[in-house]
């Protein structure tokens, strides 16, 4: 299975710096000279087709730029202001979505059965949803990770999600933006019981990707990218950062980490 490196832009661009950050990226990925992980640029909707007609102008050859979004409605179109489709998205060349970010859940109210939806439209345009579950620093202080884990990937993920389909992405909430992260052994145990629940439920799951995110950066990447049952990260600050993330991209390793 090859690595993701999605980069999560969250709220931040405007189309100049984008054009730039997207282009930097691509050039990059696109000149490396060693097998490198798949790498994902995921703007803000608004900057989703410029990055996108960067990301083409940059393929010359070499390895492109998969393009993601962050967000999208479980329904196809209607009255839904200021949504974007999932077939909006795939149209303006999306590979990717980003579904069930803890900032949504938190800031928008989005349930597990609301991910489930957007994670089905993304499944129905042909995107490939990036699903994201993770407990906060109350729960994990409770001894709830395990609990929170399950309930979050069984109520998240749609029936048809396999693993070619599929990508989830393991963020701890207390570890996104703090510059804090959890240790290897618990990044490693929480994505062994994330594979096992998928194989319970969806069949296999060794080639399913199960990304890590919450403050990954440069200097520890190397580390955490190696952890058991890693197969890349979901990256916010340090994507905005052409140096820091190349650096993300190259430290991650071709094949699943190796001990927890
Ligand atoms: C994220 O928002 O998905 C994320 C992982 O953020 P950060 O890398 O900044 O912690």
């Amino acid at each position: 299975m090859t690595p993701l490196i999605a980069g999560n832009w969250k709220m931040n661009g405007l189309l100049a710096s984008a054009r730039t950050l997207a282009e930097t990226i691509a050039a990059k990925v696109a000149g490396a000279t060693r097998a490198i992980p798949e790498v994902a640029l995921c703007p803000p909707a608004a900057l989703v087709h410029a990055v996108g007609q960067v990301i083409e102008q940059q393929a010359k050859g070499g390895q492109t730029v998969a393009l993601g979004a962050q967000d999208c409605h479980p329904k196809e179109k209607g009255a839904h202001t200021g949504d974007t489709s999932a077939w909006l998205l795939k149209d303006m060349g999306c590979r990717y979505v980003i579904v069930g970010h803890s900032e949504r859940r938190a800031d928008h109210g989005e349930t597990d059965a609301t991910v489930q939806s957007k994670a089905a439209a993304a499944h129905a345009a042909g995107l490939i949803p990036i699903v994201c579950v993770g407990e906060t620093e109350a729960e994990r202080d409770r001894g709830e990770t395990e609990a929170v884990i399950a309930r979050q990937v069984a109520g998240s993920l749609p029936a048809a999600a396999t693993a070619a389909n599929t990508v989830i992405a393991y963020e701890p909430v207390w570890a996104i933006g703090t510059g804090r992260t959890p240790t290897v052994p618990e990044i490693a145990a929480v994505h062994t019981q994330i594979r096992a629940l998928f194989a319970q439920r969806h069949g296999a799951a060794d080639g399913l990707r199960i990304l890590y995110g919450g403050s990954v950066k440069g200097s520890n990447a190397a580390e955490v990218l190696a952890a058991k049952g890693v197969n890349g990260a979901l990256v916010g600050g340090a994507s905005l950062d052409p140096v820091d993330f190349w650096r993300i991209i190259e430290a991650c390793p071709m094949s699943p980490g190796g001990a927890p």
